[in-house]
């Protein structure tokens, strides 16, 4: 077993908090940075907190000297689609500038290895379906924006200053940890799964379905739910990969099956035995009818087998989490 450190920036939020739990049964010690604008102390179980910005330069260089990680994990990000819409700074400066000083800081620091969170909205509208890691890449809000151009600066550092890179494109996280000890906290929240169990819960008083006109089967909109825990167990591989001497990629992180919005509504209802009330309305602006990954990089190059697959396992996850948080 290694005792490696790593730094997890934005190790407080959602996806995070559940990297870090799955690094600590690795081994590693993951050491959390994070400003708690969006996480949450009560997340940061595995290791030491730090809190920071990765905006502040000054602070970083401090925690990387007093840490000395082996590598880091950059989960620090803003991650409101329709707010980076009308708030686009907030989102450049933050995921964008954030990120460059992070590396930065990094190549100050000695720190060679980076495993950064990137996303299915780099592709924007998708060419063809499932999408590979080779299909182009033109974002059409400043969230995947904001991200692509961090996956730029990763392909130039890298080779300019002995970097190392592994930059994984999540589909759409979902479920909560299994052990129930974490789970999803977003405020506000927008993701459909947490959104439909409120709605079947009575936490509000309907699930909104944005567009039921989509050349679909069932005319809503399909995406490729990935269990949290999944996501977690692929950071942890892709850092052992470079660790090992892997050379820097990009990897799709999905299941390869799509589900609809209604097929969604369908598993919360068989999870909770309760009947969710629906609302059907127009569709939200810069939605794509379906998003599915091809991830047979993953599998292929990291090993990875996503072990929550199962859309009702997912969701039961999800449920189990939603249960215990007071409201
Ligand atoms: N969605 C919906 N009602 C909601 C929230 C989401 O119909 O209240 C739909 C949304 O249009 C998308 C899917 O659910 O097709 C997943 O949306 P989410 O915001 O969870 O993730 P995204 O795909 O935007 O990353």
């Amino acid at each position: 077993m290694s005792s490696d450190v790593v730094l997890v920036t934005g190790g407080a939020g959602y996806i995070g908090s559940h990297t870090c739990k799955a690094l600590a049964r690795a081994g590693y010690t993951p050491v959390v940075y994070d400003n708690l604008d969006y996480g949450h102390e009560w997340a940061v179980k595995w290791g030491p907190f730090e809190r920071g910005d990765i905006q502040d330069r000054a602070r970083l260089d401090e925690v990387i000297a007093r840490h000395k990680p082996v590598a880091v994990l950059h989960f620090a990000a803003y991650a409101y689609v329709g707010e980076s819409v009308t708030d686009p700074a907030k989102y450049y400066r933050n995921n964008t500038v954030g990120s460059l000083s992070l590396l930065e800081a990094m190549r100050a620091g000695g720190v060679r290895d980076i495993v950064f969170s990137s996303t299915c909205a780099t592709y924007g509208m998708p060419d063809a379906l499932p999408i590979s890691e080779s299909q182009q890449q033109r974002p059409i809000n400043p969230y995947g924006a904001s991200k692509l151009m961090v996956e730029r600066m990763l392909v130039d550092f890298a080779p300019a200053y002995g970097m190392r890179f592994s930059a994984l494109r999540y589909f759409n996280a979902a479920g909560a940890d299994p052990d129930g000890e974490i789970g999803e906290d977003h405020n506000p929240e927008t993701h459909l799964i947490p959104l439909v169990l409120d709605a079947a819960s009575g936490r509000r008083e309907n699930i909104t379905v944005f567009g039921t006109d989509y050349d679909t089967p069932d005319g809503t909109c399909i995406r490729d739910y990935i269990h949290v825990a999944d996501l977690a167990q692929a950071h942890v591989l892709a850092l052992k990969t470079l660790r090992e001497g892997g050379a820097s990629d990009f990897y799709n992180l999905g299941n390869g099956q799509g589900f609809s919005v209604r097929e969604v509504i369908a598993a919360v209802e068989r999870a909770t035995g309760l009947k969710v009330p629906v609302k059907e309305s127009g569709r939200r602006e810069g939605d794509p009818a379906a998003l599915v990954a091809d991830a047979r990089k993953a599998r292929d190059t990291l090993g990875w087998r996503p072990q929550h697959a199962d859309i009702d396992d997912i969701v039961r996850t999800a449920w189990a989490w939603h249960q215990k948080q007071p409201r």
